[in-house]
């Protein structure tokens, strides 16, 4: 069971390219979409759910075409949009027995047990009789997990699933996507690094529809290994370590700043050597799109 994206193109009318031949497999597992906004990351999450047409290429997903095999794609798919459209004056039971029933649960034992058992997963259980109007933006995003969950689907797919969460619920859905991933494919399609780099087993990386890498954490890093740097430095010498190296990051530390650089060698007598972030390794892939600035 794996998702199969080959060739992968899609051209909005008015001439945004914002897929431009994306070529990926994904097993089940974690899976990290990461890219900046704009990156094309919606368009292939809407593609490969069965709401956009691609231009061309193809999509697979456990097994089915999403063009020509729709009905069977939504059935083993969840998906999560960013702004799901709950009804506020809806309690989170009545949402889910409402979704349950456009699933075509149309048994009413059995969608109520399906309904428990969902609002139990994300320990919402407490809060059935509570209007979504009331709900947190934590308990809205754990609502909407166990929406997309209603049909037990292989496939679950989360767009920017941490927006609007605080540090706390960002922990928990955490701990729960690691719970429901096992057979299933979890996709988590983020602008977040900290959010892909704790939980996912593999990740991509787009930037302007195009894929710049796919592999697990361990592969992302290793090209970076024995070449990241940390340089030690008052704030004045900023702008000449910039000029220097290429800084993937800056912080500021008791005595001044801290600059995160990759470079071959370090030459400057304040640096020393330092284990590679996915952090280091992103901004590192960013900068290194050797299709920077094409458009078609
Ligand atoms: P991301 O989810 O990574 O932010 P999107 O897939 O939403 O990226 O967008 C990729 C590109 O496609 C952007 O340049 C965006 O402006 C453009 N785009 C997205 N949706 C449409 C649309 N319906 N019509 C025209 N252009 C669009």
């Amino acid at each position: 069971m794996e998702i199969e994206i080959r060739d992968l193109r899609k051209a909005y009318p008015g001439g945004v390219v914002a897929l431009k031949g994306l070529t990926l497999t994904i097993p089940p597992g974690i899976f990290g979409l990461l890219g900046p906004n704009g990156s094309g990351k919606t368009t292939l999450m809407r593609i490969l759910s069965g709401l956009l047409e691609p231009t061309s290429g193809q999509a697979r997903v456990a097994g089915y075409d999403v063009r020509t095999e729709r009905a069977r794609v939504r059935e083993v798919l969840g998906y999560m949009p960013q702004d799901f459209g709950f009804y506020p004056n809806l309690t989170a039971y009545e949402t889910l027995d409402y979704f349950a029933l456009l699933c075509h649960m149309d048994d009413a034992r059995a969608r109520r047990a399906r309904v428990e058992e969902m609002l139990s997963l994300v320990n919402l259980s407490d809060y059935a009789d509570r209007r979504v109007s009331a709900f947190s933006g934590g308990m809205k995003q754990r609502l909407g997990i166990a929406q997309a969950l209603l049909n037990d689907p292989k496939v679950l797919i989360m767009d920017e699933p941490t927006s609007g969460l605080d540090p706390e619920e960002r922990i928990r859905l955490r701990s729960l996507l690691a719970e429901l991933a096992g057979e299933r494919i979890v996709i988590l399609s983020t602008h977040i690094v900290s959010d892909v780099a704790m939980t996912a087993e593999r990740l991509a990386i787009l930037h302007q529809g195009n894929l710049l890498f796919s592999g697990d954490v361990e592969e992302l890093l290793a090209p970076l290994r024995g070449k990241t740097w940390i340089i030690d430095i008052a704030e004045e010498e900023l702008s000449e370590v910039r000029e220097r190296f290429f800084v993937t990051g800056v912080f500021r530390s008791a005595t001044g700043m801290q600059v995160r650089v990759v470079a071959e060698k370090m030459e400057h007598p304040a640096g020393y050597a330092a284990d590679p972030t996915v952090d280091d390794a992103y901004v590192f892939a960013m900068k290194h799109d050797g299709n920077q600035g094409e458009t078609s």
